[in-house]
């Protein structure tokens, strides 16, 4: 990656708290997300004038930090000089915090408003704290007054951010909102191909298809599924086939829905735990210290198994 390339760009990077592998190039557009890869990419080339602040929102797993840090990282490339700062929500509210207590708040202001640009990830989190919503405040104006970039990440749009204070709110509606949405069955198949590659190996058209048909979750699960399949191939030495993508991804869909156990062991394990018999746990008897258990089979059975009504009663 040319982040890399040399060891000052190298030191830069550690130090501003960016991962080199959040790079552009590394970053599949597709309908869901390429609004925000287009804002994030023409903050980098213009920062601070373009879009201030950048604000970036959607559901876990689909990319926000990564094309946060791309922007970073391509900064930095391009501009090695410049003052980079990457936080989460928390370590801002925990610096701030810490600041107080030692009365360094000087320290404090000086790191975080003399950067060009500022990186915080899921903002959300400031939801409902006052100080901190204050402090971050002030640390906006001082920055988009000066023309500084701020880019934000958000699980949610501002406004449906709970607790969050008006002015916070309207600030950041300033610039340039751009949410991402989960990613369609081709670009799933893309970012498959991409991320194999990226680890040197090759699995056909057939392969990716039914993984990415079949992992419906976000981009980080799709990823997951595909380390399990490489993993399992190594293991058994064998190449990523069809067959093999079908037992990999059998195994994740059935951990997922039954959290790996079945109801007779969830029935065992309750009876165990009230001591009573399996036989008392699933009679007819309606004694207080059997009824309490049985409700909570009942509850356990529908959280952890998503059984129906009709299945739990012919269990118990
Ligand atoms: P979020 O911050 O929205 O929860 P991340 O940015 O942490 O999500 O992304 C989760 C994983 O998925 C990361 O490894 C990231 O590189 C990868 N990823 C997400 N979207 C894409 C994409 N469009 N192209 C390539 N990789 C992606
Ligand atoms: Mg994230």
């Amino acid at each position: 990656a040319p982040v890399l390339s040399d060891a000052g760009a190298l030191a830069a990077v550690n130090a501003s708290g960016l991962n080199p592998r959040y790079i552009f190039s590394s970053f599949i557009v597709g309908k869901g997300n390429e609004l925000a890869f287009a804002a994030a990419a023409r903050v980098a080339k213009e920062p601070g004038t373009k879009y201030n602040p950048l604000f970036l929102y959607g559901g876990v797993g689909l990319g926000k930090t990564h094309l946060m840090q791309a922007a970073g990282n391509e900064l930095l490339r391009t501009a090695p000089n410049l003052k980079l700062l990457y936080v989460t929500s928390e370590q801002f509210t925990n610096d701030y915090v810490s600041a107080i207590k030692s009365g360094a708040i000087d320290r404090f202001k000086n790191k975080y408003r003399t950067v060009d640009l500022l990186l915080v990830d899921d903002i959300q989190f400031i939801g409902g704290k006052e100080q901190t919503q204050e402090e971050f405040f002030h640390t906006f104006n001082a920055l988009r007054d000066v023309q500084k970039q701020i880019i934000l990440t958000s699980d949610r749009p501002p406004k449906a951010i709970p607790a969050l204070e008006e002015r916070l709110i309207s600030r950041f509606e300033w610039g340039m909102i751009a949410d991402i949405a989960s990613p369609d069955l081709e670009t799933r198949m893309a970012i498959l191909q991409s991320k194999s590659q990226e680890r040197s190996a090759v699995l056909n058209d057939e392969v990716l298809r039914y993984l990415a048909i079949n992992i419906q979750g976000n981009v980080r699960e799709l990823e997951g599924a595909l380390n399990k399949l490489l993993a399992f191939c190594e293991l058994n030495d064998t190449a990523p086939s069809f067959e093999a993508a079908k037992s990999v991804v059998a195994s994740i869909t059935m951990s997922q829905k039954k959290g790996g156990i079945t109801s007779r062991e969830l029935l065992r394990v309750v009876a165990e735990y009230f001591d009573i018999t399996l036989d008392e746990l699933t009679g007819q008897s309606r004694r207080k210290e059997l009824v309490v258990p049985r409700q909570i089979t009942m509850f356990l059975m529908r959280e952890e198994l998503d059984a129906s009504y009709p299945a739990i009663g012919k269990e118990l």
